[in-house]
Formats: structure tokens, C-alpha cells, sequence
């Protein structure tokens, strides 16, 4: 494992179920060095991801950069940006297939978009202004408590905590 130089947290959401229209939905980026690990997947994520890229000049916040993502829970306003951080970085030319990584139901979520946004997805690859072939996948996991995402950078552990009927 690298020892990493810089790591820096921005938020780019901190909203609700209820819908303020001064807050995106929940989500962060991590970035450890010049490589971006979102937590949760809130409406508005890409947009405020672009905006902090802007607003602090960090490349690795720009959406084509945005390829691994952790989902805490599958709570709605954690997710409902899902379809938009799945597909709005490849329409701006990430090549890398996301990364989604979250507790039991994450891939069929995942699985469920992909599917919902079939046509959309055969315009694109096959119409007159094709997207490029690789960044609109997702590799989505389905994991447990415990270590359970390494690369040269980080390592993350999930682990259990009360929220509501979550298990
Ligand atoms: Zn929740």
C-alpha cells in the first residue's frame, strides 16, 4: 500500500428525504491524493461534484473521475443519485466502469438501473454520437461488515450501526 500525501473530505450534499431545495441529498467525496472515493449517492451528486471541482480546482472531483463510489445504506435519499453518478461521468468521458460497493442489495439497485436505462444505453453505444464503450458499466458488490475494499491508497471497513429498521 502507497503511503498517501494528502486526503481531503468535501461534502457535497447533507440533505433529507424532505426536499430543501438549499440542500443536494447526502454524499462526500474522500479524496485521498489525486484519486475520488464517493459515500453515498444523494440526488445532485455530480453536479456538486463539478461545482467543488470548479470552486477548488480539484481534477479529481471532475465527473469523469468519479469511478468508485460506497453506498452506507439503501435509503432513497441516498441513492436516488445513483442513475445520475452511474451514467452522467461516462456522457462526459470516463472511460473506467464505476465501482459501487454496499451492504446486501447494492447490486441488484445497481442491475435494476442499468436495466431501467436499457434504451438509453443503446442510443448512446449505437447512435450517431456514440459514447465510448466502457464507462457506462458497473461493477456493483454486495458486501458485509468488515475490510472490504483495498486498493494501493486505502482500505475500508464497513460495520454496523442502528438506523431505523436497517439492518
Ligand atoms: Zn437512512
Amino acid at each position: 500500500m502507497v503511503k498517501p500525501t494528502r486526503t481531503r473530505i468535501v461534502i457535497l450534499g447533507s440533505g433529507s428525504p424532505i426536499a430543501n431545495p438549499e440542500r443536494s441529498g447526502p454524499a462526500l467525496a474522500i479524496i485521498v491524493d489525486d484519486r475520488t472515493y464517493i459515500v453515498d449517492s444523494g440526488p445532485g451528486v455530480v453536479r456538486r461534484a463539478a461545482e467543488a471541482a470548479k470552486k477548488y480546482h480539484l481534477q479529481a472531483l471532475e465527473p469523469n473521475n468519479l469511478s468508485t463510489a460506497f453506498l452506507t445504506h439503501l435509503h432513497h435519499d441516498h441513492t436516488a443519485g445513483l442513475p445520475d453518478l452511474m451514467l452522467t461521468p461516462w456522457t462526459n468521458d470516463r472511460l473506467k466502469p464505476l465501482t459501487l460497493i454496499g451492504p446486501p442489495g447494492t447490486k441488484q439497485l445497481a442491475d435494476g438501473i442499468t436495466q431501467a436505462f436499457g434504451e438509453d444505453l443503446r442510443i448512446r453505444l449505437n447512435g450517431l454520437e456514440p459514447a465510448n464503450e466502457t464507462g457506462w458499466k458497473t461493477r456493483a458488490k454486495d458486501v458485509m461488515p468488515g475490510v472490504m475494499f483495498r486498493d494501493d491508497l486505502v482500505s475500508v471497513e464497513a460495520f454496523l450501526v442502528d438506523h431505523g429498521n436497517w439492518e
